[in-house]
């Protein structure tokens, strides 16, 4: 459906092609709607909504959602959303956007990650049933009405409470379409892979709308050098797909390409404690440095175990809650080869504040 919907847009044909429809409503070319959609019902049989503003732009081009708050604690991705709907001059949009801050409202307003009732994950329900649990058919009503009418998307996230990451995308580039799309962001890093079944980005490549993910950052914050690094790759995003034509698409100066099963590394606690981590994430550690170490309430040193990068590389994720049982993750290191780990340190002679200040 996406390509023929871009095909009938961009062919300047008859009345009526570039109107963007759902179940109850349509939104015109040159017009924008504030939409608060039932997508379920409360214990009171009150409606569940869904904030969702449409622009549609003057001039025909790509459907484009943008979507957060699937997991209702990850708040970044709200504000980059809601920075885009209602900051941003959509005058000369060519085509139209979809924004979805927080799909997961009952997480939201309970600042859980996952939907409240049974505690469902509503990012493995899509693309949803009509007919199923609670989660697939809410799950449905936002899949069919606002996602599937779309030519790509882009979903934001953060790590889970606890761990923190540097930004970066994660994206099936077997797809050529959604490697357009990944790229386009413009993020240091990508890590590649079809991502797990159920999760918006994975069902919505597998109906033919492009997707990908934005990692970023922390649950129950607001950074802000993220959510303007996430609004550059927005930008460049919608300047590479033709909806601001005359804006330039933007390189991040370097990039990893990172195989979901292959270089990435999660370093593992090899024992219970309290983890002293000398890393943030976003930082370059060398091949034995010690990345953190584990202790105990005494301190003892006879047990203090230190953990020690295997190879030298990028760590993207590390844990923020500093207690571990054995097998708890400590970080996500990932290997780079000799040209990015030079354009790295380039990039850190020059003091980025994106790497200096995330925390
Ligand atoms: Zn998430």
């Amino acid at each position: 459906m996406s390509e023929d919907r871009a095909d009938s847009s961009s062919a300047d044909g008859g009345p009526g092609e570039d109107v963007f429809t759902y179940n109850g409503g349509r939104v015109d070319p040159g017009e924008s709607a504030n939409i608060r959609y039932g997508i379920s019902e409360t214990y009171l049989g009150d409606p569940v909504r869904i904030p969702v503003t449409v622009i549609n732009g003057t001039h025909p081009g790509p459907t484009v959602f943008l979507s957060a708050a699937a997991h209702g604690d990850e708040l970044n991705g709200i504000e980059v959303v809601r920075e885009v709907a209602h900051d941003w001059n959509h005058a000369d949009l060519h085509g139209t956007l979809i924004c979805l801050p927080v799909m997961n409202v009952p997480g939201f307003l309970a600042q859980e990650r996952y939907l409240p009732i049974y505690d469902r994950d509503l990012n493995r329900s899509f693309p949803g049933r009509e007919d199923s649990t609670s989660a697939r058919r809410m799950a449905h009503r936002i899949f069919t009405n606002f996602i599937e009418p779309c030519d790509l998307g882009i979903d934001f996230h953060t790590s889970t409470r606890g761990r923190t990451n540097m930004l970066h995308v994660r994206a099936n580039i077997d797809d050529a379409d959604v490697e357009r799309l990944a790229k386009a962001f413009s993020s240091n890093v990508i890590i590649a892979g079809q991502g797990p079944s159920g999760t918006l980005r994975r069902e919505a490549t597998d109906a033919g709308v492009p997707t990908i993910t934005v990692e970023m950052g922390e649950a129950h914050r607001f950074q802000r050098q993220l959510i303007d690094r996430s609004l550059t790759g927005v930008a460049s995003v919608l300047a590479e797909f033709g909806l601001h034509p005359d804006s330039s698409v933007h390189w991040p100066g370097w990039r990893v390409i990172i195989d979901d099963a292959g270089e990435k590394t999660w370093l593992r606690a090899d024992a219970g404690g309290i983890v002293d981590m000398k890393h943030s994430s976003g930082d370059l550690v060398r091949e034995g440095e010690t990345i953190c170490a584990i202790t105990n309430p005494f301190k003892e040193e006879d047990v203090i175990v230190t953990v020690e990068a295997p190879f030298t590389g990028l760590l993207v994720g590390v844990l923020e809650n500093p207690v571990v049982y054995p097998g708890n993750p400590l970080c996500h290191l990932v290997k780079l080869d000799d040209t990015i780990l030079h354009a790295l340190e380039r990039e850190i002679e020059r003091q980025d504040p994106f790497l200096e200040t995330l925390e």
